[in-house]
């Protein structure tokens, strides 16, 4: 009976049933090429499917990786000093609150007793003892690290080892002496001053074999780039006459065969760099310095085990009520008091702030019952 009232409720919803699974199902390849036949523009939407997995855009389940990442957007927004100004904000907002803050402190342990968390213990030995931990640190090490396994279930450890959270991206920062002139732009046809945000990726086919070549433990020989220059919407992130180009592409893979980022990092940056000079000649001589970031780099850098921006890739398996493990999507944990809300959990990666807004209604919603 249940069943049938469902299916009666939703019984006009056919259609979107269909566009759904098309989305979760289809590579972004074919997705795209439903409404677009000029490869310059199935190429530009495709590279958004580059973004949260592990595999090119001509996979199956692709088009899910361009759908999120398009959802809701209405262009490219920088933030006016730089991306530290937004945890900046966070914590004054917090900080009017009352919420005190401890930067550069490590978690050494989450504390449980009885099934329930009580606090964390600091690297320094401090314990800091409290009725909720709220963690936004990747799920592997929240769980795998940080709380004693004999407080888990084994079946949730297991899913959680089984997180596949290794990244494929690099990023690529610049200074640089001018701003990059591209050669395909025109502010008179476009009506834009500049492109302070860009995609390299002139066809669908340069996007699938940038991931071909990632695929057998090696890098992208011409990889895909997305320039973008804060400063020229905010100068005060360089000094005058001087600008930041910040790349994100692809693709690097988080182990080499044969090799080691140490050795292979230079080559990637010649092989950006004679992309970049392509479409926007001249790009390699403008450099003053520059600095590459690989997944291994990210993973050292925060603790973020295999260097995914997303924490963990973006696959069917690993989204919506999977995310980041089936029957703990929820923000909650198998421990007590224990909750998740970093981009290990629905609906992932990005500086959205979806997933701390979700897990503080969950943390809520279980407060107010316990009241
Ligand atoms: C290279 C790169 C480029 C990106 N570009 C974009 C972009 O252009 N646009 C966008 O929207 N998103 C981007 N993202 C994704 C976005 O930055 C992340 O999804 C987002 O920051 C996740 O936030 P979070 O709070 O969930 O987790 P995190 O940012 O991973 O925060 C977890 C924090 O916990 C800390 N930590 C780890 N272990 C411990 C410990 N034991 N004790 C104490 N602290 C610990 C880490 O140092 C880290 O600061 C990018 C990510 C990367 C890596």
């Amino acid at each position: 009976m249940k069943t049938l009232g469902f299916a009666w409720r939703y019984r006009n919803a056919e259609r979107e049933v269909y566009n759904l699974l098309h989305a979760l199902s289809m590579s972004a390849h074919d997705y795209v090429g439903q409404w677009f036949e000029n490869d310059l523009v199935k190429a530009k939407f495709m590279f958004w499917a580059t973004i949260g997995g592990n595999v090119g855009p001509y996979s199956p389940g692709t088009a899910f990786y361009l759908v999120t990442h398009l959802i809701g957007q209405t262009g490219m927004s920088f933030c006016k000093g730089g991306m530290g100004a937004i945890a900046d904000a966070i914590a004054a907002s917090g900080e009017a609150e009352g919420m005190e803050i401890q930067c550069d402190t490590w978690v050494e342990e989450i504390l449980v007793r009885d099934g329930r968390t009580y606090g964390v213990r600091l690297r320094s030995g401090e314990e800091i003892h409290a009725s909720r931990v709220v963690s936004n640190v990747n799920v592997k090490r929240t769980f795998l690290d940080m709380v004693d396994r004999s407080h888990l279930p084994e079946e949730f450890v297991e899913d959680v080892e089984g997180f596949r959270a290794r990244g494929m991206g690099f990023k690529l920062l610049c200074a640089v002496d001018r701003l990059p002139q591209y050669k395909g732009f025109s502010q008179e046809k476009t009506g834009v001053d500049y492109p302070a945000y860009a995609h390299i990726c002139p066809t669908p086919e340069f996007l699938e074999q940038a991931f071909h070549d990632a695929k057998f433990g090696w890098y992208s020989q011409e990889p895909f780039l997305s320039p973008n220059v804060p400063s020229y919407t905010d100068p005060t992130l360089a000094p005058e006459g001087k600008h930041v180009v910040v790349f994100q592409g692809g693709v690097t893979p988080y182990e080499l065969r044969n090799s080691d980022w140490d050795r292979e990092g230079p080559q990637v940056v010649r092989n950006a760099f004679a992309v970049m000079d392509r479409f926007a000649p001249g790009f390699s001589d403008s450099v003053i310095d520059h600095k590459l970031i690989t997944p291994k780099d990210i993973e050292a850098d925060i603790n973020m085990p295999g260097g995914n921006s997303q924490h963990g890739e973006l696959t069917l398996d690993q989204i919506f009520f999977m995310r980041p493990v089936p029957r703990y999507a929820d923000y909650r944990s198998p421990v007590k008091c224990l909750y998740q809300c970093g981009a290990s959990t629905h609906p992932g990666g990005a500086v959205s702030a979806v997933p701390g807004q979700n897990a503080a209604r969950e943390i809520l919603k279980d407060w107010r019952w316990r009241a």
